[in-house]
């Protein structure tokens, strides 16, 4: 491990008294988002309230490594590209989640890694265009786990929508997903037939947890507190600190809880 980062775990180390260690990754090899420096805010400020949640935010992917990940309970992807990870960093990473810890991602971090099969069965789906940037309404699938029960049955929010290929609701339960009469299902790009597009799931790999949202691309829904909050939740249980049901399911019949 090189000296840089040896010296960065022992502050790390030194400065996390309390709470679950997060290791937020926002290195991009593709498109930027703008909103990555208030998300790093955003994160770390979410996680200090909390009081059981640190955010480490880094754009170095030598952390992920053996040594390097052995200092956190759960990595948050906001990356994108094909992120040069060695053949043992991949690994690393697998073997991480695998074995009981947490890793969640936001927005485009189904947009990365295209070329790592695995990658894209760690976090349940590969991003496959956004035919809509607008105002859409969106459906609180799921209003019991801690991610998404401070939402209403259904919201509007402004957002950049994404749409999945190898995504499966026999693999992940969706906490969100679309409401397509919000939307023109005819709009360049549109490509799913069954009008499923999810926006926020979580699942079980391994004995580890995995969270993902498709939501925040602007600043605006950054500084959302509905959006916040479902970080903090997702965090909490990322980390082991609260329980939520991740069991797969198909779309729920309308009207059930
Ligand atoms: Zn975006």
């Amino acid at each position: 491990m090189a000296r840089r980062m040896l010296l960065a775990l022992a502050l790390v180390l030194a400065l996390s008294g309390c709470g679950r260690r997060v290791l937020y990754v926002t290195h991009t090899a593709g498109y930027r988002h703008d909103s990555i420096p208030l998300s790093r805010e955003v994160l770390a400020g979410v996680a200090a309230a909390t009081g059981r949640l640190q955010v480490f935010a880094t754009e170095d992917l030598g952390w992920i490594s053996p040594e390097g990940l052995a200092a956190f309970d759960a990595v948050f992807f906001n990356t994108s590209g094909e992120l040069a990870l060695a053949a043992e960093q991949k690994r690393a990473l697998l073997d991480f989640v695998r074995g009981g810890k947490g890793f969640g991602g936001v927005h485009s971090a189904t947009d990365t890694l295209y070329s790592w099969p695995e990658y894209g069965e760690l976090i349940g789906g590969i991003f496959d265009g956004h035919p809509w940037a607008q105002a859409v309404t969106v459906i609180t699938e799921d209003r019991a786990h801690p991610a998404t029960r401070h939402l209403p049955e259904t919201f509007r929010i402004a957002d950049e929508i994404y749409q999945f290929r190898a995504f499966s609701r026999e693999r992940v339960r969706v906490l969100l997903r679309l409401d397509p009469s919000s939307v023109d299902l005819n709009a360049p790009g549109v490509k799913r037939a069954d009008r499923d597009f999810a926006l926020a799931w979580c699942h079980h790999y391994g004995s580890g947890r995995v969270f993902y949202t498709a939501l925040g691309h602007p600043d605006e829904v950054w500084k959302d507190e509905r959006f916040q909050r479902m970080l903090e939740g997702a965090l909490l249980w990322l980390t082991g600190q609260v329980d939520g049901d991740a069991t797969p399911r198909p779309v729920p019949a309308a009207g059930a809880p």
